[in-house]
């Protein structure tokens, strides 16, 4: 493997170890920002921005939006915008979550995004999340981060001998089958709260000041390479921390000055986009606002940037499953290390348009990028993601990209060891 391809790799495995939720993700992000000078913002302070600075706003612990204003940038300077997601299909937890099973200890979860259950079971998992504790002002509860970091949880299977249908596939129940197991009721578990009283012990809180808690069980497993010249990569949460890495890595490298670069990493895009801190908020335009109030542009000034600007959509396609070639379109057929994809349907699931395929297309032939072309077969739905929704408020020329793989919304998903740094390296260009 060519050393900058292991050097983007590097990175990538890093904030997948690190990214175990999208709180995690965003404690990430903000320390690879900050390393280099970026300075935290609040949406609710007026602001001064110098030419040249960097800035990020962490809304919500989930969402997080960094900028940087070019030294040259003039009132025509252009919004050049990427977007990612720092959520994942995973269990979680529910509140009131201790079930007592015949004296087995369980957790009582439900299923966040669109996971492929089965691929919880028979797997070491962990537990990690976000914890408000009771303080003096009740309208400002602490904070806390949590990380159990020791694998707690585990969902087994039937055995075949329970079940001889189970090759032929099973159906998975959602309340019934999933419950992790996380002890046996004896002694130091006869306490009815006991995951509470966990939680409170590993904290360093008191179990009563625990108000609530938004709690993730996620699988602990390193990200690794596989096949023979490892030309594979295994990991949880490829999607999206491929594209969140890519996005952080492009801007803290571009190196044009002209412009306002900007990246924005949305929470509760598997879950629809949505709500307060996803891509479909308000949130990207009132932080566009601001800067241009920060700029002194007025408003013609401000609209007119807008619309000059530019938004990739960065999130994961779908490769051609080698047992599954049916499956695919039957021309455009992305495979595992041809290079990052360009996604787009003419039902807008996908943003993209030709005009947009033209700027990525350009952008990869002056660096000579590899890419490919996804396209669903035109008897299946397929997926969708944040950039139709983002740009339905900030309408802007918007081009969906993302990295080709296997297994997506399994706990543990696959792709090609090359398609990273293709990726990255277009967001560079896009920067530069
Ligand atoms: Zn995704």
């Amino acid at each position: 493997m060519n050393k900058n391809v292991k050097q983007i790799n590097d990175k990538l495995f890093s904030m997948l170890e690190n990214g175990i939720t999208p709180f995690h993700v965003v404690l990430d992000t903000v320390s690879q920002l900050e390393a280099e000078g970026y300075k935290a913002l609040s949406m609710t302070d007026e602001w001064k921005l110098k030419k040249g600075g960097n800035y990020y706003i962490n809304h919500n612990d989930s969402t997080i939006i960094a900028f940087h204003v070019g030294k040259s940038t003039d009132k025509k300077a252009a919004f050049r915008m990427a977007a990612a997601h720092t959520d994942f299909p995973c269990l979680f937890v529910k509140p009131s979550p201790e079930v007592n099973t015949n004296g087995y200890g369980q957790v009582n979860i439900e299923i966040y995004g669109g996971a492929i259950y089965n691929t919880w079971f028979d797997r070491p998992l962990s537990l990690a999340g976000k914890v408000a504790v009771r303080s003096k002002d009740a309208f400002k509860p602490e904070i806390k981060f949590f990380d159990a970091k020791d694998k707690i949880l585990y969902i087994p299977n039937l055995a075949i001998h329970m079940n001889r249908e189970v090759n032929k596939g099973v159906e998975i129940n959602a309340q019934t089958d999933m419950l992790p197991l996380i002890g046996m009721l004896k002694e130091k578990l006869e306490d009815k709260e006991f995951l509470l009283s966990y939680l409170a012990k590993k904290l360093g809180v008191k179990k009563e000041d625990i108000l609530d808690y938004e709690l993730f069980v996620y699988n602990p497993e390193k990200p690794e390479y596989v096949g023979m010249d490892k030309d594979f990569i295994s990991a949880p949460r490829l999607d999206n921390i491929t594209s969140c890495q890519a996005l952080i890595s492009g801007i803290l490298e571009g190196a044009d000055e002209k412009n306002i670069h900007l990246i924005a990493l949305f929470n509760h895009e598997e879950i629809g986009s949505g709500t307060k801190q996803g891509a479909g908020s308000l949130l990207l335009n009132h932080v566009i606002e601001k800067i241009a109030a920060a700029l002194n542009y007025n408003e013609q000034e401000r609209v007119s940037a807008i619309y000059n600007g530019i938004l990739l959509s960065v999130d994961v396609a779908h490769a051609t499953h080698p047992n599954k070639v049916g499956k695919m379109d039957i021309t455009n057929k992305p495979v595992l290390n041809g290079g990052f994809c360009i996604k787009a349907a003419c039902s807008q699931s996908y943003a993209t348009d030709c005009e947009g395929i033209a700027i990525v297309k350009g952008l990869c032939d002056n660096a000579k990028i590899k890419y490919q072309r996804f396209e669903n077969r035109s008897d299946v739905r397929g997926g969708g993601t944040l950039g139709s929704i983002a740009s339905a408020h900030t309408p802007v020329k918007t081009v969906d990209i993302g990295i080709p793989m296997l297994a997506m919304h399994s706990a543990r998903e696959f792709m090609g060891s090359e398609d990273e740094f293709a990726l990255y390296s277009l967001v560079k260009a896009f920067f530069a």
